[in-house]
């Protein structure tokens, strides 16, 4: 682009322009084409421009798009039932935003509202992300992001990931909720093992806390499970997702136990735009999608065959994460950051999730001939980067 960009400096310089794609490609405004093993951070779980997203949208943008929350609209009540379902309560209410931060914002107020006055601290893990609104940047456990923006709104503890002692000796009186996700996504890809999510609910339960967890990343099917939390057998107390519920349209949700939810009275919560027609019959299609499709068994077999394959390259040390959720730790010397550069200049998208590890994230539908073509480009790429 020739003209100079009038967007704020909050990215990096781009060094591409996509203007297309469909399923698993991309392509940018040379007509180069690429394969997208990122999925626009997991948010593109069902691919570009999938026919019954678009179908959905182009129905409902004709139909009805906005009525403002003063009044019911039919999408979005099925949406929340399916996604009541699918968390396997059938005791849950929904609240719909726009974003993850959002998500979890709604969270984090009701974690408020239900502890009452003075028992309002919300505890998470180092390392984790949870936005970046002041209240979800105070969450998020990086230290090194809150400094500029002190001071954060207060309210919020921070503990060692995978430590149950750390959480316990952490949480007094003055705790509402515990908060974590159950794989570190922007941490780097830290999946939770089954023993802490365990005891977090027990604990949780002991101190009369809520066990929020935050699928903003991990949900709807990325994990190999509708949600990561289902890997450990455990019952949260409310769950927030974003990321793919709406395939690329902007739209999440908060869902609380029924008894949890109910701290919410008319006037405490709001947002104009939060489960507008739009957004919601989008996800009602991605949902069905999904369902059709099987996408969490979808994402468990390709991320098997993703990760096996990926072990076996020259140049990765470790492989880690859950379904089609995954981090490939570089040996020494490798630079993540320039190995994703030369990645995409070879036709391959993933991204530097720390300075050492590529994170992959494809498509759930991805099929076995695209995970074969991405191996071999990043394995010629790893050749080429050898340090
Ligand atoms: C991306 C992400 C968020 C923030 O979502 P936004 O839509 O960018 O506000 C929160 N939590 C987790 C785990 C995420 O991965």
């Amino acid at each position: 682009m020739s003209e100079r960009s009038h967007l704020m400096h909050t990215y990096p310089p781009q060094p591409v322009t996509f203007v297309r794609g469909a399923g698993t490609r991309l392509w940018d405004d040379d007509g180069n084409e690429y394969l997208d093993f990122l999925s626009g951070l997991a948010v593109t779980g069902l691919g570009h421009a999938h026919p019954a997203v678009a179908d959905a949208l182009d129905a409902q943008a004709r139909t009805l798009l906005h009525v403002s929350n003063l009044f019911a609209t039919l999408p979005g009540e099925e949406v929340a039932a399916i996604l009541d379902r699918l968390i396997d309560a059938g005791d849950g209410l929904v609240f719909f935003c726009n974003s993850g931060a959002e998500a979890n914002e709604c969270a984090i107020k009701l974690a408020r509202k239900n502890g009452g006055r003075g028992r309002h601290v919300v505890v998470s893990a180092y390392n984790s992300f949870h936005g970046r609104t002041l209240s979800t940047l105070h969450a998020t456990g990086q230290p090194q992001k809150h400094e500029p923006f002190q001071p954060l709104p207060e309210g919020f503890r921070h503990v060692a990931w995978d430590d149950v002692d750390a959480l316990a000796a952490a949480i007094d009186p003055s705790v509402a909720a515990v908060l974590l996700e159950p794989v570190q996504g922007e941490g780097g890809v830290n999946p939770a093992t089954t023993e802490y999510f365990r005891a977090v609910r027990a604990l949780c339960d002991e101190r009369g806390v809520l066990f929020m967890v935050d699928e903003v990343q991990t949900g709807l099917g990325r994990t190999g499970k509708w949600f990561g939390f289902q890997h450990h057998d455990v019952r949260p107390d409310v769950v927030t997702m974003a990321k793919a519920l709406g395939n690329g349209v902007p739209i999440g949700a908060c869902w609380a136990r029924a008894d949890v939810a109910a701290a919410f009275e008319p006037g405490d919560h709001a947002t104009t735009f939060g489960g507008q027609p739009l957004a919601t019959a989008a996800a009602r299609a991605v949902l069905t999608e999904m369902q059709r499709i099987d996408a969490p068994a979808c994402a468990a077999r390709a991320g098997a065959r993703l990760m096996q394959a990926l072990r076996e390259l020259d140049g990765v040390a470790e492989v880690r994460g859950a379904g089609l959720l995954i981090a490939a730790q570089l040996d020494d010397g490798y630079d993540a950051r320039a190995v994703t550069l030369d990645a995409l200049h070879a036709g391959l998208v993933v991204n530097a999730v720390t300075p050492t590890a590529l994170r992959l994230a494809p498509p759930l539908n991805v099929s076995d001939d695209e995970i074969d073509e991405a191996v071999a480009v990043l394995d010629k790429v790893l050749a080429g980067a050898r340090p």
